[in-house]
């Protein structure tokens, strides 16, 4: 087996079970590596340190698959690795019965490069490294295995994959899609997967739980939901019996399955929801000046720092949208607001909300401090596996 043999030191954040090593970790390739392809993890010392996968086109250059010198990886490591990945969602008592799951979360689940979720009996993979993409067929028939669904389909077209030398590659890997969409049930409320041409994997499964809380929150509300997709937060929000919802979304096909996702729920009240196809930080502005206000706003807006490097401009458009928020929150409003920013931590968000509260010149307080669903869960060695942060904001 090729081995990788690590400069002077380098070795001490693999020792805490951290998976990557950067390109400048990397003392020399001792025989031939092709992309993807399994090497043994060697310290300067010589001292054995695991096996990972070479991924010669990315600045990580090498993703730690075992941090045990002898666990063989083939088709067994592999099916170990996914079901027990499975098993952990099964045992979790607020995840058991979910239609809708994310069943394998990448490095905080030893998996680096490869997410899965479940949508009813369909399963969506993404591989986005090049060990992952060599292992393919092995995760394939893992997936099968430990969760009997009925078809594999395959989205892996991130962005990501071009840092690894990888094409995009997408289509039903096992069996076949069913003829509508899957459908799954988050509490009260239905909502349609569209697994071939949705955003990521087809839905925001991280934001499961915040949903929840939004319909908790929402009784007797005016609710203003912004980035609202498919409307898994307006949904909620009707379910929870608010008084009206407007939606916003730049994205036309996102907006046609909200649509399709109210008329799944016939128990909720159509005449209560409106559907603006608008950019926010237009709408936003148009809304004030058209005299609306609201009692609970929902912020969900896309990724605007996918690293640290965006933080400054990122920060700006985050500080434009909460300020926006808490000028049309009406007294007593609740504000809640999310950043799936891995750039931008949450000291860094409540600083930004902070200081659009301030420019607005109202107090307020926070109530909640959100993250992901805990099938996103994040390795304690992989702090960077931390994206998604809400506080739920209320104003006097
Ligand atoms: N809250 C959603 C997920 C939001 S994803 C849920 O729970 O499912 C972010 C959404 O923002 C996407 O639907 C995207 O189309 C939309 N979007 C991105 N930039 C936008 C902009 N400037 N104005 C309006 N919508 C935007």
């Amino acid at each position: 087996m090729p081995r990788l043999v690590l400069l002077p030191g380098k070795e001490r954040s693999i020792l805490k079970r951290h998976p990557w090593i950067f390109a400048g970790s990397v003392a020399r390739l001792e025989g031939r590596a092709r992309r993807g392809d399994t090497v043994e993890v060697v310290a300067d010392d010589g001292r054995l340190l695991g096996r990972a996968a070479w991924s010669p086109d990315s600045q990580i250059r090498a993703r730690m698959w075992s941090f045990s010198p002898d666990t063989p990886i083939d088709h067994a490591f592999f099916k170990r690795g996914v079901a027990a990945c499975v098993a952990r969602r099964a045992s979790h008592p607020g995840l058991a019965g979910e239609t809708g799951l994310r069943l394998i979360h990448a490095e905080s689940d030893g998996l680096p490069g490869v997410i899965a979720d479940r949508f009813g009996d369909v399963v969506v993979m993404q591989l986005t490294s090049a060990g992952a993409d060599k292992w393919r067929e092995a995760i394939v028939a893992a997936l099968v295995q430990a969760t009997g669904c009925r078809a594999v389909y395959e989205r892996s077209d991130s962005e990501v994959r071009a840092l690894e030398g990888l094409a995009p590659v997408t289509g039903c890997v096992h069996g076949e899609l069913p003829e509508g969409a899957p459908v799954i049930a988050e509490g009260a409320v239905k909502m349609e997967v569209d697994v071939v041409a949705g955003h990521k994997t087809g839905f925001y499964l991280d934001q499961r739980d915040n949903r929840r809380l939004t319909g908790e929150f929402a009784r007797g509300r005016d609710v203003l939901n912004c980035f609202c997709y498919t409307g898994g937060f307006s949904l909620h929000a009707l379910a929870g019996g608010a008084k009206s919802v407007l939606s916003i979304d730049s994205s036309a096909p996102a907006l046609e399955g909200a649509r399709r996702n109210l008329a799944l729920n016939p128990a909720l009240d159509a005449a209560r929801a409106e559907w603006r196809q608008a950019d926010v930080f237009e709408a936003l502005r148009a809304l004030k000046s058209e005299g609306r206000s609201f009692d609970l706003i929902v912020l969900d807006p896309p990724k605007f720092a996918p690293s640290a490097a965006h933080a400054a401009r990122a920060s700006r458009a985050y500080k434009d949208i909460n300020l926006f928020g808490f000028r049309l929150l009406r007294p007593g409003g609740i504000l809640m607001t999310y950043s799936c920013s891995g750039g931008i931590g949450l000291e860094l968000f409540q600083k930004i909300v902070a200081g659009a509260a301030a420019d607005v010149g109202v107090d307020a307080r926070i109530l909640h401090r959100l993250s992901a669903a805990p099938d996103h869960p994040v390795g304690l060695a992989v702090p960077e596996g931390e994206y998604l942060k809400g506080l739920v904001v209320q104003v006097d």
